[in-house]
């Protein structure tokens, strides 16, 4: 091991600025605290709505790392903190999976003493991520409520099409506040419809929540590994290499064969089997054998 695995882990006692508006440190601050002794500080008057929002009133702009990466540099510019950690995430239909929505969640640190990121990501079909255009409240009865997971979770109700996009009612959470703002923004939409879709904000959402929770656990392990060449905190997993060998024929497949480890701050790698355990592929997934 590393010439600084003996001293204690550079994070223990300090402080990150974490950038939410909506009570994230609940998830994220546990497990770095547990993992590494790291303290989450969430400055005042940090407003990362203004790097664009879920219901559009602010479009975003860049890829979610680029978001996620001017969030935190906003909690460290408010703080005057050296590192900081922010969350992005978005919704949407899975990649791979048909029909079923995805939560993608990144989580990003950034420490400027040691000039290094960390980004950890997580794409999850544990979300209630739904939206639905409906005339009156009791169209939303059965089971789109039961898939949005209401009023468990929240929902937002907005004019379905025209120019209001200053009406918007988040966090609604029961029955009676559902039916008016479907009511109202039936009113003013220039098609008689309201949208309804589920609010996907991490205090209104508890299945956002979970997800959010295990990356952190994800990304805390990930900063209590260290460089075993120059002792930075953040060795993990940088690169895959594909070609899992098939069991039957021996072929090359798609599947993952190496993890290549790596260091955030300096050059060095480290190829190794895959984490799970398997050296040989399906023949299911072979497209020799199974073309
Ligand atoms: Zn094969
Ligand atoms: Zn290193």
């Amino acid at each position: 091991m590393g010439p600084l695995d003996q001293t204690p882990h550079p994070y223990r006692g300090r402080e990150a600025a974490l950038s939410t508006k909506h009570g994230k440190g609940q998830m994220i601050a546990p497990p770095l605290l547990a993992w590494v002794g790291l303290r989450l500080r969430e400055p005042d008057g940090v407003d990362t709505d203004r790097l664009g929002t879920f219901t559009g009133e602010v479009p975003r702009v860049g890829t979610p790392r680029e978001v996620a990466l001017r969030k935190a540099r906003m909690g460290m510019a408010a703080s005057g903190l050296p590192l900081g950690i922010a969350n992005e995430g978005s919704f949407g239909p899975h990649p791979l999976v048909p029909f079923a929505p995805a939560d993608h969640e990144l989580l990003l640190f950034v420490d400027d003493e040691l000039g290094t990121e960390v980004v950890q990501e997580a794409l999850s079909t544990k979300t209630n991520f739904a939206y639905q255009t409906v005339a009156r409240a009791d169209e939303l009865q059965g089971d789109f409520l039961r898939r949005a997971h209401f009023p468990s979770h929240g929902l937002i109700v907005r004019p379905n099409a025209g120019p209001n996009p200053g009406l918007v009612f988040k966090g609604i959470t029961t029955a009676p506040a559902l039916r008016q703002a479907v009511d109202r923004c039936v009113q003013t939409s220039i098609d008689r419809l309201a949208h309804v879709e589920t609010d996907m904000r991490a205090h209104m959402n508890p299945l956002r929540q979970a997800v959010l929770g295990e990356l952190a656990e994800r990304l805390a392990r990930r900063l209590a590994a260290r460089c075993p060449g120059c002792g930075s905190p953040g060795w993990g997993v940088v690169a895959v290499v594909r070609g899992l060998r098939c069991a039957l024929c021996g072929g090359e497949t798609d599947l993952v064969r190496e993890e290549i480890e790596g260091c955030p701050r300096c050059p060095l790698r480290r190829a190794r089997p895959r984490g799970d355990g398997r050296r040989r592929a399906d023949p299911g997934t072979c497209t020799w054998c199974n073309p």
